[in-house]
């Protein structure tokens, strides 16, 4: 392709685009294909000659498009939401454009500083402890793995980075039975294994129990083994649950082990004064995760982790061939040390657009107006004799079920899974659902970009109109 050619499809690229933005509300949110409806559509073969861009355009629309997902829908309540905004999109394409591998300051020197700079942004918007030091990572399942490496290495004096488990590591990692799956799978991973993840129960907002972790760690240490990293969450996935950083990261220094905390979704909510209570103790941390690519406007991937001794970092990830070394290593930030891959995307400049463009009270408003959305949805919930709410509220995510009068638990949670799908099926809105004590329990996250008034009128009411369409298995 030409660059002439390139840049006529690439304007037509650019109107699809803000039409889609301006149209999204006309496609179904949930995408209503079957498994491999997709798949039978498209050839088993590479072309032997090139294809033009108007045929290859005509089938994303036509091929691809329906299998599709809308996550920019503003009726998308589904898992989290994972934001985009105008000016993250305009970074997206020019990093795409610059097409540069920064993994290391020399390989793009604006890349490496302009990441250092985005990271201190952000820790003072959120009031973290000054003396961190951020990096860009893929996703907050990386930082976690990063963090129990650093941890395992910290404990072992870095022995099984040389010279490999020597067979008599009995580490434990903490977590609560309501954290999210990538601290198992981080277990798994580090060579620590799940059977030694161990799930701390929880209180009645379940929030982990400081008490219960400390018999944890005083039983494992009377078996022999070695606690190694407690992992709090500052918003579990099932229902925003707040586990409490200062007591934990005080158990935490009491037995040495490292902390750290997952504060994946919620950490944006840290840009609100009003909501950082929820952060106290985060100081106590030895590292910390949470991702602008989920609710705060920036493309994914893009996850910040923040440590409080690099030295630590570096030297578990750190790996020097003669072909990598530069005249600057010891002067400049070379990311590639920072965590598993070599290769890196240049991340930071989307997040540069999105802080300029946005600025911090543009991002706090729309925050706001979904705290404010949220607590409308709960009203009307509370108002209605028939549905029941199931965790608190900490933020803006609404765990819930319908409960008409004389159903058994089996048969609610049947109940709750048919209202899930029909209102599904429906595509005009998409949710999902958790267990909670065993509730089947629907949730509505209020936390896309652009929803507003009117989107949540639309659940309230679709919702409404599923329930009275069930046909209870009684
Ligand atoms: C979403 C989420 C994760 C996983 O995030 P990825 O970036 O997709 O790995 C981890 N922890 C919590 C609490 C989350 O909400």
């Amino acid at each position: 392709m030409k660059a002439e050619t390139f840049r006529a499809y690439a304007h037509q690229a650019v109107d699809w685009m803000a039409d889609y933005y301006q149209q999204i509300e006309q496609y179904p949110v949930k995408s209503q294909v079957k498994p491999g409806e997709i798949l039978e559509q498209i050839p088993k073969h590479m072309p032997e000659s090139g294809e033009s861009m108007d045929e290859i355009l005509k089938d994303f629309n036509e091929v691809i498009m329906p299998g599709i997902t809308h996550w920019q829908h503003p009726n998308y309540h589904s898992y989290f939401p994972a934001n985009t905004s105008f000016p993250s999109l305009l970074g997206e394409m020019l990093t795409a454009a610059l097409g540069a591998q920064c993994m290391i300051w020399d390989t793009s020197p604006a890349a490496a500083e302009l990441e250092e700079a985005m990271m201190n942004w952000l820790k003072e918007v959120m009031q973290l402890p000054s003396e961190w030091e951020g990096s860009i990572q893929s996703t907050a399942s990386d930082a976690t793995l990063n963090a129990i490496l650093s941890a395992r290495e910290k404990k072992t004096d870095f022995q099984i980075n040389k010279n490999g488990f020597q067979g008599n590591e009995k580490f434990r990692v903490y977590c609560s039975s309501q954290t999210h799956s990538s601290i198992e799978k981080g277990a798994k991973i580090a060579g620590i294994g799940s059977a030694n993840t161990v799930k701390v129960g929880v209180d009645e907002s379940f929030a982990m129990k400081p008490d219960l972790l400390r018999k944890a760690i005083q039983e494992d240490i009377e078996n022999g083994l070695t606690p190694l990293i407690v992992i709090a969450a500052t918003g579990t996935t099932g229902s925003t649950a707040m586990d409490p950083l200062t007591e934990l990261g005080e158990i935490c220094q009491e037995f040495g082990i490292w902390f750290h905390v997952d504060a994946a979704y919620a950490g944006t909510a840290f840009l609100l004064p009003e909501f950082r209570d929820t952060q106290q103790g985060v100081e106590l941390a030895d590292s910390f995760v949470f991702n602008p690519h989920k609710w705060m406007f920036t493309n994914f991937d893009c996850t910040a982790y923040f440590v409080k001794d690099k030295g630590t970092l570096i030297r578990t990830f750190e790996i020097l061939p003669e072909y990598l070394k530069t005249q600057f290593d010891q002067t400049v930030n070379n990311y590639r040390d920072w965590g598993i891959p070599l290769g890196r995307r240049f991340r930071a400049l989307k997040l540069w657009f999105v802080m300029r463009n946005m600025g911090l009270s543009g991002m706090q408003e729309i925050l706001r107006g979904h705290m404010t959305l949220t607590q409308d949805l709960v009203k009307k919930l509370e108002a209605h004799p028939d549905f029941e709410i199931l965790a608190p509220v900490p933020l803006n995510l609404v765990c819930f079920r319908y409960k008409p009068t004389g159903m058994d638990e089996a048969q609610l949670n049947e109940l709750n899974a048919q209202l899930v799908k029909s209102m599904n099926d429906g595509g005009e809105v998409y949710l999902t659902h958790t267990k909670l004590d065993g509730k089947y329990t629907l949730r509505v996250v209020i936390g896309q970009t652009y929803v507003q008034q009117k989107h949540v009128d639309k659940l309230w009411e679709i919702l409404l109109s599923h329930t009275s369409t069930l046909t209870p298995a009684l």
